[in-house]
């Protein structure tokens, strides 16, 4: 058994004794911080290879803390999964993403971007509210259902009939489904089959190193056949692609010559407020 430290610790349902991470602390924090307004929404690029045009935005959620700071969403995500508060949390990302995308589209015209893209975490999918709120985003906010991509984990996908109905749905509305990190699940391959997925997100693991290929050590190797199986796969089931953690050049151009069209990464552009990618929208072309 662990030690008792001098820390806090909690009893769970399940009887057991946890230390109370910062996160759970953390926990009873995020509704007030949502009443307060404290969550923004940073915007990171999604990049044609080809020209450095910009086809969407990944919208990434941030905590701006009174007295920490900006808070990273890996600091406060699990706390709000766990507490429920990843619901209204999420419903505020999508609504806000949708108001923002719409004024995007409205401002520069159908050509100014093809999707704005927010997380999705599998407690919203339970939530009986979830189509009706995805609903309700797109009619209050005008954003045509097509621009909109959400990003669900293969994870989340995986969690039985519930949630492939809920999918189902939210596709005949004509919203886009990307899956995230997509490669490190176990079932990558057969969940294509069964889940109405429009994008895959190459997940950053396989395009780390993708660059080194001097007498390939046995990972490197392992690392671009998965990337090029599944950009093959995505191009036999009719799916677009967006190669993710791209940082530097190399990596663009051998991902580009495996046939991947779209990457992200701080190497194209950062994560960035919503009134920096209206000035990128203006010009169309990252530099
Ligand atoms: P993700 O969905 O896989 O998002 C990509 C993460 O990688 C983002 O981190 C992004 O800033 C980071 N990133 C992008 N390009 C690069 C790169 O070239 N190198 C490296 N090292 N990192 C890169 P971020 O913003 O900290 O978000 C982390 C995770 O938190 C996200 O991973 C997502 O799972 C979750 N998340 C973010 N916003 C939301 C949200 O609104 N709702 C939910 N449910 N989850 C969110
Ligand atoms: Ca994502
Ligand atoms: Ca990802
Ligand atoms: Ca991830």
């Amino acid at each position: 058994a662990k030690e008792r430290g001098g820390g806090n610790w909690a009893r769970y349902a399940d009887g057991m004794e946890r230390p109370v991470s910062a996160h759970v602390r953390l926990g009873g924090d995020l509704r007030r911080a949502l009443d307060d307004g404290e969550f923004t929404l940073l915007y990171q690029p999604l990049v044609a290879l080809a020209d450095r045009r910009i086809v969407g935005v990944e919208a990434l959620v941030r905590w701006e803390h009174p007295e920490r700071g900006t808070v990273p969403p890996i600091d406060f995500i699990p706390a709000a999964e766990r507490t429920g508060l990843i619901v209204p949390l999420g419903r505020w990302v999508l609504r806000e993403t949708c108001r923002q995308a719409a004024a995007w589209l409205a401002e520069f015209g159908p050509d100014a971007l093809d999707k704005v893209s927010p997380n999705v975490s599998v407690r919203q999918l339970h939530d009986p509210d979830f189509v009706a709120d995805v609903a309700a985003a797109l009619a209050d906010t005008g954003l045509p259902a097509t621009r909109l991509a959400l990003e669900l984990t293969e994870s989340a996908v995986l969690r039985g009939h519930h949630v492939s109905q809920v999918l189902h749905e939210i596709h005949a509305m004509g919203v886009r489904l990307a899956l995230d990190d997509f490669g490190t699940g176990e079932s990558s391959l057969s969940l294509l089959r069964s889940f109405p997925a429009a994008i895959v997100k190459l997940d950053k693991s396989f395009v780390d190193h993708i660059e080194d290929d001097e007498p390939g050590t046995p990972e490197a190797d392992a690392r671009q056949a998965v990337a090029r199986a599944v950009v093959q796969l995505a191009g036999a089931l009719g799916l677009d692609t967006v190669a993710e953690g791209i940082e530097n050049q190399e990596q663009a151009d051998r991902l580009f010559k495996l046939g991947y069209t779209v990457g992200q990464g701080y190497h194209l552009a950062r994560p960035m407020p919503a009134d920096r990618i209206t000035e990128l929208l203006a010009t169309r072309h990252l530099g």
